[in-house]
């Protein structure tokens, strides 16, 4: 469950640069075990600033985490959070920054088990077969594997301790297309082998298309539109959803490329009033820019849209 109800911002915390947090408020939802939960909006919507906090990389200056029944930011037990620290992991967008270059692969992936006082007794070996590597890769170093292998790579580090919940920040944006769809499914086999957890982030709603059980669309840092992936994409209710699908790359009848969505991304850290989508919204009303619409139960889906009925 993840509930942040009051207004937030990030504080610039550690190195990240102020352009990479994004506020967040308002943001509910549950992801039921063994299931891929899909965050997905444009840059700036918040999605990675609600990853972080999810692996505890981020703390919410309100609101909560609970994973499986531990209130990750308020539980006193340290005992209970290490572990549900150990339960929890994050694969990032760029597979060629989060691995360290001097480092041979089998030092790389069994970090995670050694750091806490475990050995690695050729875990690292097993890890790059379920990945799809070979045992043999552990004594090399990450250049001298593609973008897809070391995304592999990453996977087999985020395994390395066991986790139950893996949060995946665009984990496929930064491969060919061909590759994309290798790692699409080494993920999901994997979910389904090891009963994980996903949630995963993306900009492009194609890309969960077939991952996702659920998918929540976010908007400057607000949750929009939650849905199964059939009715979302059969039927996307918010304006905002139907303009992301409109954004995809599409070709007319003619072979013409579509015109792409007008309109600014406010700024997330100032949004605007009422609804924060009216300044870009083709069907707003007056009560839109005066009134902000709460999220609604529409049977099987959420929607935050005054005119969603
Ligand atoms: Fe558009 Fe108004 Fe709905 Fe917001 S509340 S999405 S501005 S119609
Ligand atoms: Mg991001």
């Amino acid at each position: 469950v993840f509930d942040v109800s009051k207004p937030l911002l990030n504080r610039i915390v550690e190195r990240l640069p102020k352009a990479l947090l994004t506020a967040v408020s308002d943001v509910s939802f549950e992801v039921e075990e063994r299931s891929v939960y899909a965050l997905v909006g444009e840059s700036g919507s918040g999605k990675s600033t609600i990853g972080k906090m999810i692996v505890g990389l981020l703390k919410p200056s309100g609101g909560n985490v609970t994973i499986a029944g531990v209130d990750f930011f308020n539980e006193d037990d340290a005992a209970k959070i290490d572990k549900t620290r150990s339960d929890l992991q994050m694969i990032f967008q760029d597979p060629y920054a989060s691995l360290n270059p001097r480092w041979r692969v089998r030092d790389i992936i069994e970090e995670p088990v050694v750091s806490r006082g475990g050995k690695g007794n050729g875990l690292a070996e097993k890890l790059l077969e379920q990945v799809g590597l070979s045992a043999a890769d552990a004594g090399k170093f990450p250049h001298e594997f593609s973008g897809g292998q070391r995304q592999r790579i990453c996977i087999a580090r985020a395994l390395a301790s066991e986790p139950k919940v893996i949060v995946c920040d665009e984990p496929t944006s930064a491969l060919d297309v061909s590759v994309q769809a290798q790692v699409l499914n080494l993920m999901s086999d994997l979910k389904d082998d090891l009963g994980l957890t996903y949630v995963f982030i993306s900009h492009d709603l194609t890309v969960v298309q077939h991952i996702a059980d659920r998918i929540g669309v976010l908007y400057l840092g607000r949750l929009v539109e939650e849905a199964a992936p059939d009715a979302l994409f059969d039927d996307p209710k918010h304006p905002y959803t139907q303009m992301l699908f409109a954004a995809a790359p599409k070709m007319d009848g003619f072979g013409r490329e579509v015109e792409p969505p007008k309109g600014e991304i406010p700024d997330p850290i100032n949004p605007p009033t009422g609804c924060a989508f009216h300044p870009r919204c083709p069907i707003a009303v007056d009560r839109c820019s005066a009134e902000r619409p709460d999220m609604r139960d529409l049977g099987g889906r959420r929607v935050a849209c005054h005119l969603a009925e």
